[in-house]
């Protein structure tokens, strides 16, 4: 596997990416790649959706705008302080049923997952935020979002703090017994936010 040292050549390559559509995916987007930009908070989503596909940025639909009232962030601020990836990073198309965005398959997953494991070499982030049931089964191989929201975990020398979905299609966060849960992650999140602006710049990227 290509040993990368830097983030820009990277992500050249990635945004050329089409490993899936040569092993037959039906993906309907190329790579949605948003430039690096000194990070050192991580956010780990699912997957482009359509609007996202359609305009090549991550986190442009409806699901992205509740992330970030969520975070209270602006869009300036929320690009700014986080390098946005994916599980994968073409939008999936819609599956058979038509309804939402069709899941990655595990195949999808591995093939991709080449980019998250450079990324994080290159970029050793701080902080990672994970959004959703499949980032967080991915990163941390935890398999139940009402395990994880709330808590937070070490992964090297970063602090991870696990997400559920923003998307409408996830009933989880307006499930009343979930809110404490999701507000423990918010204010954990925001705290490492506050604590990453606060430092002196640790490493020089
Ligand atoms: S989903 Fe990932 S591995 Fe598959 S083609 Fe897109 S960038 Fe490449």
């Amino acid at each position: 596997m290509t040993k990368y040292r830097s983030l820009a050549t990277l992500q050249r390559d990635l945004v050329g990416c089409r490993l899936c559509v040569d092993a037959g995916f039906p993906l309907e987007s190329g790579p949605v790649v948003e430039p690096a930009t000194g990070h050192r908070a991580y956010l780990l989503g699912q997957a482009p959706g359509i609007v996202e596909g359609a305009e090549g940025r991550p986190w442009r639909g409806r699901a992205g705008a509740t992330l970030r009232r969520w975070l209270r962030l602006d869009e300036d601020a929320f690009y700014v302080t986080f390098f946005c990836a994916a599980v994968t990073r073409c939008y999936p198309g819609r599956p058979a049923s038509g309804r939402g965005d069709r899941t990655p398959t595990i195949t999808e997953r591995e093939l991709c997952s080449r980019w998250i494991e450079h990324e994080l070499r290159l970029l050793q982030p701080e902080l990672i935020v994970t959004v959703g049931g499949l980032a967080l089964r991915q990163l941390l191989g935890i398999t139940t979002l009402t395990d994880a929201i709330g808590k937070s975990y070490t992964l090297g020398d970063a602090i991870v703090v696990p997400l559920p979905h923003p998307s409408g299609a996830s009933s989880w966060p307006n499930e009343p017994q979930n809110q404490a849960r999701l507000g423990k992650a918010l204010t954990h999140i925001r705290r490492e936010l506050v604590r990453l602006a606060e430092a002196e710049p640790s490493k020089n990227r």
